[in-house]
């Protein structure tokens, strides 16, 4: 307990200070169970490739179906999962439905670039790299059609050892997205040590394109940057046509939104495959 002397002088409990509080407790348990009884699902985000709009891959995004609390977003559980040793339970069982479910596609002829978001925690574990590449061998899956998107919610501790550890796997083949660029605590250094082929910039930004000359500039050097190191960039959170046809001619080369597909159970991804039809452009 992080015991702290309030403005009595009487030493009190106070729970947002606690890595151990209660609740926290309760839900990591909670988790624990519910990844082993199969309780998290995933949803799907088409990307696509500009300026044509054709599908260039789908990411998969956690969903925890609580037998109480009902459906979950992953902000109601990753972060907490993060901090613990769940993270590792968390993405293997992530890798495999989205592994397993890239092959259902590939036996329907719909051969996907499938993407995985994966906390930087992860890569603190010596054993990470390896386990992805069970779970690739045990769906037969093709590296080069694996991205791993890495998000930093704290601070890397061992920068070099996350760094061998993406290179492997990237050695492999698997691709290396850096998520959210720009809103966590070293993106800057991430670029210069990190093995990396895409660069996502986080919604925070391009929604702020059409309507500030200061978060286009951001925007535009973000990009610049991004192709001066030779990585894909992707445009996150694209909600309006104006904002996509704004990113596609800014040079970002995929874009993934609202306006193009919110987030889907994958019984409903043929369809919208199906029925996506690449927009002519003027
Ligand atoms: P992210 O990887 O940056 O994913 C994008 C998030 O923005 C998703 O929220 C998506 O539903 C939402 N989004 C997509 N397009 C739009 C848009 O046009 N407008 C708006 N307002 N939102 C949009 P979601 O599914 O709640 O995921 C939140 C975050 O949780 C993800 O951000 C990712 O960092 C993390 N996450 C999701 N799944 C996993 C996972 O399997 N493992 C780990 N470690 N983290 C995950
Ligand atoms: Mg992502
Ligand atoms: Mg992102
Ligand atoms: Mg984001």
């Amino acid at each position: 307990y992080h015991a702290k002397r309030n403005h009595l002088g009487v030493a009190g409990y106070e729970v947002e200070n606690d890595d151990n509080s209660f609740e926290q407790l309760t839900l990591l348990a909670d988790l624990r169970c519910g990844i082993d009884r199969g309780e998290l699902e995933l949803h799907y985000q088409p990307k696509v490739s500009l300026p044509d709009r054709a599908v260039a891959g789908i990411e998969a995004l956690v969903r925890w179906r609580h037998p109480i609390r009902g459906l979950l977003g992953p902000q109601a559980f990753v972060p907490e999962a993060e901090q613990s040793d769940l993270m590792l339970a968390l993405t293997d069982a992530v890798l495999d439905m989205a592994l397993g479910d890239q092959k259902r596609w590939r036996a329907d002829g719909r051969d996907l670039p499938i993407a995985v978001n994966v906390g930087a925690a992860c890569l603190r574990d010596s054993g990470f790299p390896g386990r992805v590449e069970d779970a690739l061998r045990r769906h037969d899956a093709e590296a080069g059609l694996l991205t791993l998107e890495i998000t930093e919610s704290f601070l890397i501790v061992d920068p070099s050892a996350a760094a061998g550890a993406l290179a492997r796997l990237r050695d492999k083949g698997v691709r290396i997205s850096i998520d959210d660029f720009g809103v966590g605590y070293s993106s800057m250094s991430y670029l210069q040590s990190m093995p990396l082929d895409e660069l996502k910039i986080d919604r925070n930004f391009t929604a702020g394109i059409l309507t500030t000359d200061r978060g286009r500039a951001i925007v535009g050097a973000i990009i610049d940057l991004a192709h001066a190191v030779d990585l894909t960039v992707v445009a996150e959170g694209i909600e309006d046509e104006a904002t996509l046809a704004a990113v596609g001619e800014m040079g970002c080369e995929q874009a993934q939104g609202y306006l193009m597909c919110r987030p889907l159970p994958p019984a409903e991804i043929p369809t919208w495959l199906d029925t996506w039809t690449v927009p002519a452009l003027s």
